[in-house]
């Protein structure tokens, strides 16, 4: 039998969702069917404002509501050291920690020849253009432990190093071919703290 289209659509909906296969899509779908009206609204909404209200930050290019983003706009914190990550939820689980108190860039991806993600594609020209202001006087780079994290290291740091910054990868108690994200506080702080010049 197939579904009332209306259903149907909400379970196309699901399945576009990382992870979500089609058994999920319609358990998912029918328990916003038994949902309260009111409740399904206020999720239909949150969905809509943050895709509208939220952008990108011009100068780190985390995902914000204001532009700079608090952190770029934040005195407080140190402007002579720059974290570079490659997603958003990096920078989340940096800030979840509490104890860096730096900046960010957020490259929105990382180098792989395999996947024809060049340097050009990801926010690394913006990243330098950054660091010619004699502020910045040393690089974390936080990039996954994986392969291309570790490509986009490499790369950033031939680039970098020359100018003189000191450049610094964060130390591997992160699991290798894990992500940033996923790491716990205490190991994400450990890897901070145990960061080597590159
Ligand atoms: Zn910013």
């Amino acid at each position: 039998m197939q579904y009332p289209l209306p259903i149907s659509k909400l379970i196309e909906g699901f399945m576009r969702l990382p992870g979500i296969g089609p058994k999920t899509a319609a358990r998912l779908a029918f328990f916003v069917l038994d949902m309260r009206e009111e409740d399904v609204l206020d999720f239909a909404k949150a969905l809509v404002s943050a895709k509208r209200e939220l952008t990108y930050c011009t100068i780190c290019h985390h995902i914000t509501d204001t532009d700079p983003c608090r952190v770029c706009e934040d005195k407080s914190r140190d402007q002579t050291v720059i974290c570079v990550v490659q997603e958003s939820r990096d920078v989340i689980a940096m800030e979840k920690m509490k104890e860096y108190t730096g900046l960010y860039h957020v490259l929105h991806g990382a180098i792989s020849p395999v996947d024809g993600i060049g340097p050009e594609d990801i926010y690394i020209a913006d990243l330098l253009k950054r660091l010619q202001d004699d502020t910045v006087q040393e690089m974390i780079i936080a990039t996954n432990p994986n392969i291309e994290g570790e490509a986009t290291a490499m790369y950033m740091s031939r680039l970098v190093k020359p100018t003189g910054i000191k450049v610094t990868r964060i130390a591997h108690g992160l699991p290798v071919g894990g992500d940033l994200e996923y790491a716990d506080e205490v190991t994400l702080s450990k890897a901070i703290e145990g960061r080597r010049e590159l």
